[in-house]
């Protein structure tokens, strides 16, 4: 774990979810791992899949690791398919590729009828509705 995970010079959020002292909607979590709806989503059920070692980079993941991530990544894909069997697997590494958050994170993003480019706008989200797509994603 490098030192933004550890809480000091300079905090990370993801890491703070993982040691659940942020608040987030929690659809999967296991030892190594942790899957939680993105706050600001693409579409409904935007998920992100995240190890729990704060690593920026997929290449700094210890390579142990590969298999609990894909193994998450794989189990939130299925549960997505609740929603819709059309979706994106996305990783935006270093800033000008998009990323915000620099602590390693796989976006899993629904697709649906009637989106014919990848969505770019975020989506609002009721309360209710974020209740409701949390209530299905995170069941077994
Ligand atoms: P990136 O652009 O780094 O690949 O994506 C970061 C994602 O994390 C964005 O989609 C953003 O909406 C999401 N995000 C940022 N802060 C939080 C947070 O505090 N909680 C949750 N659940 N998602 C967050
Ligand atoms: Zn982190």
């Amino acid at each position: 774990m490098g030192a933004a995970g550890k809480g000091g010079a300079a905090p990370c959020i993801f890491c703070s979810i993982a040691r659940h002292e942020a608040p987030s909607r929690i659809v999967y979590e296991d030892e190594n791992t942790i899957a939680f709806l993105d706050i600001a989503p693409l579409s409904r059920g935007h998920t992100l899949v995240v190890p729990k070692a704060h690593v920026d980079r997929l290449t700094d993941l210890p390579p142990d690791q590969y298999a609990p991530l894909l193994s998450t990544l794989a189990r939130v894909c299925r549960r997505v398919e609740r929603l819709s069997t059309h979706y994106n697997v996305g990783l935006n590494q270093g800033a000008l590729a998009g990323q915000i958050v620099f602590h390693l994170h796989f976006h899993v993003i629904p697709r649906y009828e009637g989106q014919r480019t990848f969505p770019r706008v975020r989506k609002e989200i009721t309360e209710e509705d974020g209740r409701s797509v949390h209530g299905l994603l995170r069941a077994d």
